[in-house]
């Protein structure tokens, strides 16, 4: 008995004195009672890394959910039992990190002569192929592999003379019956005298006896006899060249199994370290359990005492402890023990604070159990509750100590991730949830199944608060589910998936320059009263290789917001000159060609002087030119601005005001500037009905521009009964599908051609 206590304490000496010592005497006076020897692998053992497995070892395993493995009771410290325990030893060790690895239950049964190896699907420990049944096969690699150390009784002998087994030729040693090493040692030194002993301690006793001089075996087997039964007499002496292995061996129906264990055992490693160091007792270890044990019983009595103390000071803070309760009853969930929606939104908000701070982002998770509502209907609601604290124990186990997990209601949690550096770190938490959830979930012995899908907002990235968060990361897990569970979804990927195609035009933009896929149309603009055309509006069209013809309320605001708006613009300006040479060849020279300019062109005086340059070099004259620019470029203009339209106009340059009436629309401060035309939104001209607002409006825009001396231009004039009204408002110019499309530029030269009469 007290030599269990040792090893069990052995295996704790990681866990605090303390404890160490109450088990101890918790274990004292009681005895195990010998229950059901099954292995269950652990399911928050998430830590240990998902093996890939093929389809066919993954179907095995679906479909066996235990194996049977045969155990030795006698082999310390290997596998073995004492009596009224369960088998326990490096072998039962290695049995559980196997359950946990392939999440498979182990139910351990007795190895022994009446076992019925049929029923057996495993086989612990085995040292040699010869000692199992031919229905069983060894797995190619041993788990251990343990030198064979000479041990002699160094009270008759000298350790000198048994260094190594060369020394001992011509002398009795003893060796273990079973196993390789007679035959390995009857084939190298013939001249040594082998004594088979059935057991460790029949060795033991011809050493203690001098029947044999020296005794060959396992050094782990050997070392832990030693200590285990305080053999002063024994010592060991040196190494033997040969080693003990200790193979798997597996049932030969279960080809799928052998594979497994192979990969499973592969993963834990030969020799593993954390294991064979659990089952190592040195002397000095000995002694420190002997000092542990006195310590252990000083330990408790002050214990006893401070308790009392601390009885007498609890009654007074028993007043803060209730506060305590209240407080903590308003913000934790009862039943996962998790912060709720309350402290949630609380920590949020503080989160949001540092944020700002800090400049750091905050994620937040939107977490909904799939499958929940089924396991909680058909299992009923206390394996539905087990599973939800299995699961909020799952969701935590990745996250920060910093992050907060709430349980926000049913079956829906939520976390927080303070001070994000980068949204790849809040990728893979959101992937390690998922995982741990769709492991399945051993309650009561049952398996049951759910997923999790999974809603991702970033503070500041898609919302300014935790309610416009909390909103969009809801949203985002719907779409999860929309798109199939089991998965997260970023609230920003539609966003970020446009932004990326945004960029892939942008970049594509800077190659169409150069590539000449840019076109530029000509819409004519015809005038009212002549119905004549000797005006057009150059407009510009993208001719993509891969996606067609592209409009320019498509790419336009990229290149502004790109400053490719710089480039473009120059590009429109040369390609409208070169056009307006060959429309002046063609029809004559009283043709003007309507350019848009972007405000944002203007930030760049540079690019637009250079315009002036190319109209002289090109020999044109600037009134054959108009600039459309939009009313907010006037409203409040830097100095640059009124510069360069002062410069433009000096040089005859025409300007226009585009979508006039969608803005600010006021005329009189037009005049400033000298304006020539102004441009009639097509939504206006759109709207137009007899006597209606729009019409009104549209009337006393033309009439007071006229005073102002500024001539009109209607756009988007789609059919006759708008073009009637403007001729009764006296409009000069049409523009609109009614009377021509925009057109490339020989299209427009027949079509100038045959209106111009
Ligand atoms: P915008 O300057 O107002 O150009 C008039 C738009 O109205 C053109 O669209 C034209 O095709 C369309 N349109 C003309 N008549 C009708 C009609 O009867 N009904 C309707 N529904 N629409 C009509 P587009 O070519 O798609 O150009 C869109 C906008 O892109 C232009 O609006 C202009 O702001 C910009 N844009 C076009 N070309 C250039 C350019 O070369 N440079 C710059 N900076 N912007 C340009
Ligand atoms: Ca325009
Ligand atoms: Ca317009």
């Amino acid at each position: 008995m007290a030599l269990s206590i040792i090893s069990t304490v052995t295996k704790l000496d990681n866990s605090p004195l303390v404890m160490n010592i109450l088990f101890v005497l918790l274990l004292f006076p009681t005895f195990q009672l010998l229950a059901d020897e099954l292995i269950e692998f652990q399911h928050n053992a998430g830590l240990q890394p998902a093996i890939p497995l093929t389809p066919n070892e993954k179907a095995w395993l679906k479909a066996h959910k235990e194996i049977k493995v045969a155990v030795k009771s006698g082999w310390m410290p290997i596998e073995f039992k004492l009596e009224n325990e369960r088998h326990r030893g490096i072998a039962v060790d290695y049995l559980t990190k196997v359950a946990n690895l392939l999440r498979i239950n182990v139910r351990v049964i007795d190895y022994n002569n009446t076992t019925n190896l049929a029923e057996v699907d495993l086989i612990s420990g085995v040292t040699s192929s010869a000692l199992i049944t031919p229905n069983f096969q060894l797995l190619n690699q041993p788990y251990l592999i343990i030198p064979n150390a000479i041990y002699i009784n160094h009270y008759t002998s000298e350790k000198s003379e048994a260094n190594n087994l060369e020394e001992l030729r011509n002398n009795k040693i003893a060796v273990f019956k079973t196993g390789s090493l007679p035959a390995k040692l009857r084939e190298t030194y013939q001249d040594i005298e082998l004594v088979d002993t059935n057991t460790a301690d029949e060795a033991f006793e011809h050493l203690k006896r001098d029947k044999v001089k020296a005794y060959v075996g396992n050094e782990l087997v050997v070392d832990y006899h030693v200590e285990y039964h305080r053999l002063n007499y024994v010592q060991k002496s040196g190494l033997s060249p040969f080693t003990s292995d200790v193979f798997m061996a597996v049932n030969a129906n279960h080809p799928e199994l052998a594979s497994l264990m192979e990969i499973a055992l592969r993963k834990i490693g030969q020799n593993n370290k954390e294991i064979l160091d659990n089952w190592k007792i040195s002397k000095n270890e000995m002694e420190r359990l002997l000092k542990l044990a006195l310590v252990g019983v000083l330990t408790v009595l002050i214990m006893l005492i401070a308790r009392f103390y601390l009885l007498k000071r609890s009654i007074r803070i028993q007043d803060a402890e209730n506060q305590q309760k209240i407080w903590h009853q308003a913000n934790f969930d009862f039943l996962t023990q998790l912060p709720n929606r309350h402290l949630l939104q609380n920590r949020l908000q503080q989160a949001i604070a540092r944020a700002d701070r800090q400049s750091l982002k905050v994620g937040l998770l939107f977490i909904d159990l799939d499958n929940f509502k089924h396991v909680n209907d058909s299992a009923g609601h206390s394996v539905g509750d087990q599973l939800l604290k299995e699961a909020a124990e799952r969701i935590t186990r990745h996250i920060r100590e910093e992050d907060t997990t709430a349980r926000f209601g049913g079956d829906e949690f939520m976390v927080v991730l303070p001070d994000l550096e980068d949204l790849q770190g809040l990728e893979k938490i959101c992937e390690k949830i998922l995982n741990e959830l769709v492991r399945p979930f051993l309650i009561s012995k049952e398996r049951f199944f759910v997923s999790a899908s999974m809603g991702v907002t970033v503070y500041p990235d898609d919302g300014r608060n935790t309610e416009e968060l909390m909103s969009f990361a809801d949203q985002a897990m719907y779409e999860a589910k929309k798109q199939g569970k089991n998965r997260y979804q970023f609230f920003t990927e539609s966003m970020q998936k446009e932004s990326n195609n945004r960029l892939a035009i942008i970049k594509d933009l800077r190659h169409a320059i150069h590539k000449n896929e840019l076109v530029l149309y000509y819409q004519p603009i015809v005038c009212l009263k002549t119905l004549k055309v000797l005006k057009a509006e150059a407009l510009i069209r993208w001719n993509h290789p891969e996606k067609g013809l592209i409009g320019p309320n498509d790419f336009i605001y990229l290149a502004e917001e790109s400053g490719l708006i710089h480039e473009l613009g120059r590009w429109i300006f040369m390609q409208a000159i070169t056009d307006l040479n060959a429309i002046h060849a063609q029809l004559g020279d009283a043709f003007q060609v309507s350019i848009n300019v972007s405000p944002y062109q203007f930030s760049n005086t540079q690019h637009l002087l250079e315009m002036i340059e190319v109209l002289k070099a090109h020999n044109i004259a600037g009134k054959h030119i108009c600039i459309e620019i939009t009313e907010r470029l006037l409203l409040e203009p830097t100095d640059e601005v009124i510069e360069i339209i002062q410069t433009f106009r000096e040089t005859g340059i025409e300007f226009s005001i585009d979508d006039f009436g969608t803005g600010y629309s006021a005329l009189p401060y037009l005049k400033k500037f000298n304006i020539d035309y102004v441009k009639i939104d097509k939504s206006f001209i759109q709207n137009l009905e007899f006597d209606n607002y729009d019409a009104i409006l549209c009337e006393a825009i033309i009439q007071m521009a006229h005073k102002l001396g500024i001539s009109l231009i209607a756009e988007g004039v789609e059919d006759n009964n708008q073009r009637k009204m403007l001729e009764e408002f006296e409009c000069d110019f049409v523009q609109g599908f009614l009377f021509a499309r925009p057109k490339p530029l020989q299209a427009l030269i027949e079509y100038v051609k045959e209106h111009a009469t």
